[in-house]
């Protein structure tokens, strides 16, 4: 019968992690992945540049994640940023800082990550079987082996790293959250995250494609102001995406609950006053010209009839006729135009699972199940998620690491004490 001290389910960013830190432990160790490549999803991660970490202290990193962050205390304190640049850099991945903290390889190459891991994993001695595991069998209250798809294998420690749901072609397609639950473990309810928003407004069907640079973006949660960003966007056939969008979707904790809106500022480095002053100044400069066409410097063309439209402005008035109270309804238009949130883009295209094993069953301090012995967990599979930033791929890391540790540790001492029974 094939055996190993620790079987890792999942050979992404965590799997590979704790497999690594599993085998310097001393135990023999099994990545099972359905995939053919170890790290599939680490592959195309960052747009293929892998944003790996993000340079930032402790209290930053910890602001970065809306959950349970203080279930992250004890592993991410024992592996920071800090450290996982070291670990990297020390492994022949030159790295480098780029706006925001985040951190990328130098060769701006997400295979570099992911063979980096995958060569650790081939030099500690670590197996790999390009299999799928479809349960994990208990014998004396404590994990003895994973059942795949070609056989059972036995083994000391079991470690679930089979990530969440998003982007399924890679792998991830929650198999995880079975087998936590054929444990008795809660998975907190999922939903896709750091993804577009569907918005209520026909309009974003007519700018499909239109994508907006330095603007200031405004997320509300039953009317209150939940978050506020500068940067890009663009819109798309059903609601919004881009960076501010992103980001903004992983604030929304409770959509189909609670009431979110979108408020666009499409001229953040203006104050009213100046704006005001700007839209009077191209007023009088196209004076003669129909009032759409007389707003041509300060916005995209295809932006115009919307911004129009929210204003209650007729566009075929000529410049010089448009009054103060319409001039001001275009600027609160540009200043506050608003999008009423219907709900986010599927799973298949977020960028991470928000929910998962409930981190309150596992202990943060190993990784390990609080309900069997020998079972343990790391990344994405738990309820813990971060921002756009590289903060996701740290969670992978230090969970993964614990998690490995721990049950390398632990299959170990398993072991000995079976030897002198
Ligand atoms: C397009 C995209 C870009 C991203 N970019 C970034 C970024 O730049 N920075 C960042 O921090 N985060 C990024 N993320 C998020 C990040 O990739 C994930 O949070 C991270 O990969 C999670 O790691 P994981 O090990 O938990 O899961 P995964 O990396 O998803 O690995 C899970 C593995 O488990 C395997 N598996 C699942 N079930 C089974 C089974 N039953 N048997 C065997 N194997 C199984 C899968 O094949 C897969 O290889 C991105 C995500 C996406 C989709």
């Amino acid at each position: 019968m094939e055996n190993a001290d620790v079987i890792v389910i999942g050979g992404g960013a965590s799997g590979m992690m704790a497999a690594y830190f599993a085998a310097c432990e001393g135990a023999e160790v099994l990545i099972l992945d359905k995939n053919r490549q170890l790290g599939r999803k680490l592959r195309i991660t960052g747009k293929g540049r892998c944003n790996l970490t993000n340079n930032c202290d402790r209290r930053e990193f910890f602001e970065n994640i809306p959950g349970d962050g203080k279930f992250l205390y004890s592993s991410v304190t024992a592996f920071m940023p800090q450290e996982v640049m070291a670990f990297f850099e020390n492994h022949g991945v030159p790295l480098k800082t780029e706006r925001g903290k985040r951190v990328f390889p130098q060769s701006d190459n997400a295979n570099d990550v992911a063979d980096c891991l995958a060569g650790l994993c081939r030099r500690a001695g670590v197996k790999v079987k390009k299999t799928a595991a479809v349960g994990i069998s208990v014998h004396d209250g404590r994990v003895c082996g994973v059942k795949t798809e070609d056989g059972f294998i036995g083994c000391r420690a079991c470690i679930i790293c089979t990530g969440g749901l998003s982007y399924p072609l890679t792998g991830s397609t929650g198999d995880g959250y079975r087998f936590a639950k054929s444990f008795g473990h809660t998975v907190n309810s999922l939903r896709p995250s750091l993804v577009s928003i569907c918005c209520a407004e026909t309009c974003c069907a007519d700018l499909q494609g239109l994508s907006l640079r330095n603007i200031g973006l405004k997320l509300f949660e039953d009317g209150h102001l939940l978050s506020s960003e500068l940067g890009e966007m663009l819109f798309t056939h059903c609601g919004v995406s881009g960076p501010l969008v992103l980001s903004a979707s992983a604030r929304m904790r409770h959509v189909g609950e609670r009431a979110y809106r979108l408020e666009i500022d499409l001229k953040p480095a203006l104050d009213i006053k100046t704006l005001d002053q700007r839209i009077l100044r191209d007023l009088q400069k196209y004076q003669n010209k129909e009032l759409r066409n007389a707003l041509a410097d300060l916005m995209p063309h295809a932006l115009i009839p919307v911004i129009l439209m929210s204003a209650e402005a007729d566009g075929f008035q000529k410049a010089n006729a448009v009054n103060r109270e319409t001039r001001l309804r275009i600027l609160h238009a540009l200043k506050t135009f608003t999008l009423n949130v219907t709900g986010t883009g599927s799973f298949e295209e977020a960028i991470v699972t928000s929910g998962g094993v409930n981190t309150r069953e596992v202990n943060p301090r190993s990784m390990e199940s609080r309900f069997m012995p020998g079972l343990y967990f790391a990344g994405e599979v738990l309820d813990l998620d971060g921002y756009t930033g590289g903060f996701n791929l740290q969670i992978a890391w230090s969970t993964g690491r614990l998690a490995g540790i721990s049950a390398g540790k632990q299959s170990l001492a398993d072991s000995e004490n079976s030897d002198e029974e």
